[in-house]
């Protein structure tokens, strides 16, 4: 089988945990703060703060700006529910507008129509690794006042005209095992600011900034050395891996672009896509995924029903049709690009889907 995700960990990284076990400093310590260290430069930003999941480092940003009850927060409808669920987790409400066709990223212009005085931030997702519209979002910000937080959980490295994603706001990533590089669980926050960072390090410690001296209230979302240190090694290989995932991109678009009732992804101008998934779109999407996995091919949607339409935000009222995000929900189908692909295994799959496609 031909998985659609797969981490790769070798030596290095069970060298670095044994190190931390062996140490047994188990909990935050000395990695942490090398691996936030090194993140913040990789991005190139002032400050990145660790925290144990990409969603506690979406809560914690939405938190360290203030947003809370009777505020809205703009974001797309069309992305894992853990974007939207964090603006709820503080009280705020997330107001969805609906995305691109092209990229899957939020529209612009969709967006400053839902603008209105309870909108406190807007909130881009970075999706599949290729960045959101950032030039047109960060006027929208600058003009109408508006916090600008980035869900990168999917787009490590990657860049918009020139610039990493997640410098432009409040960035937010995600180190989960099939994200563009893992801890195991883990998660980071980005920003410039150094208010925001402090207030983000205090929330990530039950508001304490001394100990047992309790300010604001605050969670639990550290993040451990043991995972700090299989960050700092996968940090040092990321270029490597997007390397690979771009590689195994073009060869599947040279090879499937020609193919019918196909539509491969695109890279916008000025944007450089990270691939952490090659998700193309056609109108026989099931039955391509059906014919795949009977082939020992893995697949993937992402996402088979868009945030608003979640039984959970059914309950909560959200009525608004997002007839884009709901049509891609029907037609995105994700294919294996990860960077332990062989060129035999690309071959097979664009092969197998050449040859569905033949047959249809
Ligand atoms: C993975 C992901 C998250 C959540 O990250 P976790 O580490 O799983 O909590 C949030 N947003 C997007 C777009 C993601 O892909």
């Amino acid at each position: 089988m031909i998985l659609v995700a797969k981490p790769q960990l070798d030596e290095a990284e069970i060298e670095a945990v044994s190190d931390v076990l062996r140490s047994g400093m188990i909990a935050q310590g000395q990695r942490v703060t090398d691996f936030e260290q090194a993140f913040a430069e990789y991005n190139g930003v002032e400050h990145a703060v660790a925290v144990n999941s990409g969603t506690a480092a979406l809560h914690a940003a939405l938190l360290a700006h203030g947003i809370g009850k009777g505020d809205e927060v703009i974001t797309s409808p069309f992305s894992f529910v853990a974007t939207a669920n964090s603006v709820l987790f503080t009280g705020a409400t997330p107001v969805f507008a609906d995305i691109d066709a092209g990229t899957f990223n939020i529209d612009p212009d969709l967006m400053a129509e839902k603008i209105n005085p309870r909108t406190k931030a807007i909130m881009p997702v970075h999706l599949y690794g290729h960045p959101a519209e950032m030039d047109a979002i960060r006027d929208i910000a600058e003009d109408r006042h508006l916090l600008l937080i980035e869900d990168a959980c999917q787009s490590h490295g990657a860049t918009y005209g020139g610039k990493k994603v997640g410098s432009f706001g409040t960035g937010a990533f995600s180190f989960y095992p099939t994200k563009n590089m893992t801890t195991s669980e883990g998660g980071m926050l980005t920003t410039n600011s150094k208010n925001i960072a402090e207030k983000a390090r205090m929330i990530r410690a039950h508001g304490s900034a001394q100990r047992y001296l309790h300010e604001m209230l605050g969670y639990n979302l550290r993040m451990t050395d043991i995972c700090a240190a299989i960050g700092l090694v996968q940090l040092q290989k990321l270029d490597r891996y997007t390397a690979k995932r771009q590689q195994n991109a073009k060869r599947l678009t040279s090879e499937l672009q020609d193919v019918q009732n196909i539509v491969c992804p695109t890279v916008k101008k000025g944007c450089s896509h990270v691939f952490h998934q090659y998700t193309i779109r056609t109108a026989k999407r099931d039955d391509l995924a059906a014919y795949l996995n009977s082939k020992g091919i893995g697949t993937g949607i992402h996402y088979p029903i868009p945030i608003h339409r979640q039984p959970y935000y059914q309950e909560l009222g959200y009525t608004d049709s997002m007839p884009i995000s709901e049509k891609a929900s029907r037609e995105v189908l994700s294919l294996p690009v990860h960077p332990q692909l062989t060129d035999a295994d690309i071959d097979l799959i664009t092969g197998t889907v050449r040859e569905w496609s033949g047959n249809r």
